[in-house]
């Protein structure tokens, strides 16, 4: 199958990535010319683990990235993997969707033949229909029965995106047109994974339904760690106990300083606010974001209660990446518990093996060292705040500090040294 994959980030990249692996020919489409430079060389663009041997093995065989729009009219599906970021208020930013779906159409207006049109991007219940099929129909010219339009969500986690691709739970394919969703499902028949199918705006709200439900979990937790902390108990070993039931399931039932990432954070706000114009009240997933606002906070406050006023001590933060094995740092808990205590006066020495050059983008004014050693010298404290492997070994690197006073905000450490923000 010939497939354009439009916007080459971490789900579109992934996506083109995989899909070339399985033998089909992909086109990414990616208007950041840079990246296009760095795909076609081979070297990706963010780090994701394994993708560049898969780059290695596909590009220029089956794989190539431009900048253009010409070659989706060749292409006999093309998938819209644009970011979809929120809005001030809350809702999803649909703008670069709107914009993709148009040039995607005015390709199609070069040529004729079938062309299925799939967004891949998280969208709000009701996008595909109301925005991507008009628009698209509008640019291309073409007839109804020429062009289909599927909604297949996307539910890979970063740091293992290409397993999650490749050994899916479960493909949702949402179709108006049972030939153009025939025509999705055959794409992804080699990984021989159950399919759900559904309608466009079903799929849409699979997606989102599923996000809430993670990040409810998550703060689900958090605040049972917070109530455990109170009286004593560990909440990993309740959450053990707990994530036994079959009902419930282990995962997403870690206690720490909450979900960040470019996903959770803004899905639950596009729903929540999605409920709000519907005249329904979101009290559950207003509280997931509360918690998830506080825990990092919460951190601050426990160091500040060991350590006493924060203003002039360097501050010792392991880790800055949302989570670990990725460099991406978007909504991650590390963005507000730095300024949080530079607020409070602090100095930050921060390091991340991945992650720095990323986050020196967002909070420049931060010493960011060249190793949790270097960030640990001479520290009054020190915040882990993610779960890289590297730091759990971690142990006389703390006799650099000034006191020993860690507090972990994810359960990583083997040393025995740290408080959780939770246990
Ligand atoms: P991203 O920001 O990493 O990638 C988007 C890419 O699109 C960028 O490289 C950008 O330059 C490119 N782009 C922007 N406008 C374009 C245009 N008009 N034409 C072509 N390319 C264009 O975003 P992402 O993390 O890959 O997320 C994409 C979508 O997938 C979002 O809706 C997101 O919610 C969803 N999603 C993300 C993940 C994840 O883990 N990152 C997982 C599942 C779903």
């Amino acid at each position: 199958m010939r497939i354009s994959i439009v916007g080459g980030g971490y789900v579109g990249l992934v996506s083109a990535a995989c899909f070339a692996e399985l033998g089909h020919i992909v086109e990414v489409v990616e208007i950041d010319e840079k990246k296009v430079l760095l795909i076609n060389s081979g070297k990706p663009p963010i780090y994701e683990k394994g993708l560049e041997d898969l780059l290695a093995r596909n590009v220029g065989k089956r794989l190539v990235a431009t900048p253009l729009y010409d070659g989706v009219a060749e292409s006999d599906l093309s998938f819209i993997c644009v970011g979809t970021p929120p809005l001030p208020d809350g809702n999803a930013d649909l703008s670069v969707v709107s914009s993709a779906a148009g040039s995607i159409g005015e390709s199609l207006r070069r040529r004729g033949g079938r062309h299925v049109v799939v967004v891949k991007s998280t969208v709000p219940p009701g996008t595909t229909e109301q925005l991507v099929v008009p628009m698209v129909m509008k640019s291309s010219g073409r007839e109804p029965d020429e062009v289909g339009f599927v909604m297949n969500p996307e539910f890979l986690r970063e740091g293992v995106a290409i397993e999650d691709f490749m050994k899916p739970d479960r493909i949702v394919i949402g179709a108006t047109d049972g030939w153009a969703g025939d025509l999705v499902e055959s794409v992804y028949e080699k990984l021989n994974a159950p399919v759900v199918r559904t309608g466009l705006a079903a799929a849409e709200m699979i997606k989102y339904a599923s996000n809430a439900l993670l990040a409810t979990k998550i703060s689900f937790s958090n605040e049972v760690g917070n109530i455990c902390k109170k009286i004593g108990v560990d909440v990993y070993e309740v959450m053990r106990g707990v994530g036994m039931d079959h009902r419930i399931s282990p995962h997403f039932l870690d206690a720490g300083a909450g979900f960040g990432g470019s996903c959770f954070p803004k899905d639950v706000a596009a729903l929540a606010r999605l409920a709000e114009e519907l005249g329904e009240d979101p009290v559950l997933l207003r509280s997931v974001m509360e918690v998830n606002r506080r825990q990092p906070l919460k951190m601050v406050d426990l160091l500040e209660g060991k350590i006493g006023n924060l203003a002039g001590k360097r501050i010792a933060v392991l880790g800055l990446a949302f989570k670990k094995d990725t460099d991406d740092v978007r909504e991650a808990r590390s963005v507000p518990l730095i300024l949080e205590l530079k607020r409070r006066g602090a100095k930050v020495a921060a390091y991340d093996p991945l992650a720095v050059p990323a986050m020196e983008k967002i909070v420049p004014e931060v010493e960011y060292c060249k190793s949790a050693k270097d960030a640990l010298r001479m520290a009054d404290g020190c915040l882990v705040i993610t779960e890289w492997d590297e730091f759990k070994n971690l142990d006389e690197e703390f006799d650099h500090m000034k006191s020993r006073v860690v507090i972990e905000g994810r359960r990583v450490l083997s040393c025995g040294g740290g408080e959780g923000i939770c246990w």
